[in-house]
């Protein structure tokens, strides 16, 4: 594939940093939100036929045999291969793409919007469908990042009533602008007090790369609530209360990306109208830059490279 856009990941930061206890595969080209063109198919390859746009996804490919594979779970795949952290990925001019694992990009989807729906849109989209959000639920959406920011629209779509948690102010007023009716500085109070006053959430998405906001998460679910743990924060634990888990009949749960089907879905929600991608656009050139301005909060929501 000749890649045409490529978004940058909080995850490919991660990948350069080796934060986590799986090491990607060295040397390495991080990045899987790639979007591009087909060059060229292997011999027997039916579809995508060359010239067409598709994306590439951190799902690079499962095995289709196992358990998980044949029951929908292909993101759980034991022996899956992960696009730009086992293999080499998209921040590249051309990449290399299983083609039953590239997902067709519908014509009239900006490439700058389809790269970030390729990792941000569909994570978020799967962690709302497993949070099983319906439209009398109130859903705290915990980090308004890459993929915060789309959790608020998947959330809206599903009905809910959204308050959004960060602790930069420029990102609350994106969220608010998103649909979100609620946001809470979680640098000045605690959204934990919040939450509660507003009888609790049924639903918490928590995207945000600190311990903490997964603490507060927790000290603000309302009884039943289902909590989906997204965000992968280098410090990898955090303090969960047996009792009130128990009591309260929290359920506690991970979410990793989403299948090929909730990635056209995504699409699909797209070509509708009805998501919005907030982004800034760099040449890959700018990658080391790009990183540190993420990591460092200076980025509304995603970074998209522009490689055309
Ligand atoms: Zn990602
Ligand atoms: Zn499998």
């Amino acid at each position: 594939m000749r890649i045409e856009t490529s978004g940058l990941c909080h995850t490919d930061i991660h990948a350069a940093h080796g934060d986590w206890p799986a090491k990607p595969r060295l040397p390495l080209v991080p990045g899987h939100e790639g979007v591009g063109l087909v060059e060229r198919v292997g011999e027997g390859v039916a579809a995508p036929r060359v010239g067409q746009r598709v994306a590439v996804p951190w799902l690079g490919w499962a095995c289709g045999a196992c358990e998980w594979c044949i029951d929908g779970w292909e993101t759980l795949c034991p022996d899956q291969r992960n696009t730009g952290y086992g293999r080499d990925g998209t921040h590249a001019e051309f990449v290399v793409a299983s083609a039953r694992f590239v997902v067709a990009v519908p014509e009239g989807i900006d490439p700058l919007d389809a790269a970030p729906l390729t990792c941000a849109g569909v994570t978020t989209y799967k962690a709302v469908k497993i949070a099983r959000v319906g439209p009398s639920d109130l859903v705290a959406v915990f980090g308004v990042g890459g993929l915060g920011h789309m959790a608020v629209q998947y959330a809206c779509i599903a009905g809910a009533t959204v308050i959004a948690i960060d602790v930069h102010d420029d990102k609350l007023d994106m969220a608010r602008d998103l649909g979100a009716t609620h946001t809470v500085n979680a640098s000045m109070d605690d959204p934990d007090i919040l939450l509660r006053e507003l009888g609790g959430a049924d639903a918490a998405i928590v995207t945000a790369v600190s311990p903490r906001a997964f603490e507060q998460a927790f000290a603000g679910m309302r009884r039943g609530g289902r909590m989906v743990l997204v965000g992968l924060p280098a410090d990898n634990t955090f303090t969960l209360p047996i009792f009130q888990t128990v009591l309260n009949g929290i359920t506690i749960t991970g979410s990793i990306v989403g299948t090929r089907l909730d990635l056209a879905e995504v699409f699909e929600l797209h070509s509708a109208g009805r998501t919005r991608i907030v982004r800034t656009t760099r040449c890959l050139e700018e990658i080391n830059e790009a990183m540190k301005a993420v990591e460092a909060g200076d980025i509304d929501a995603r970074v998209v490279f522009d490689l055309r």
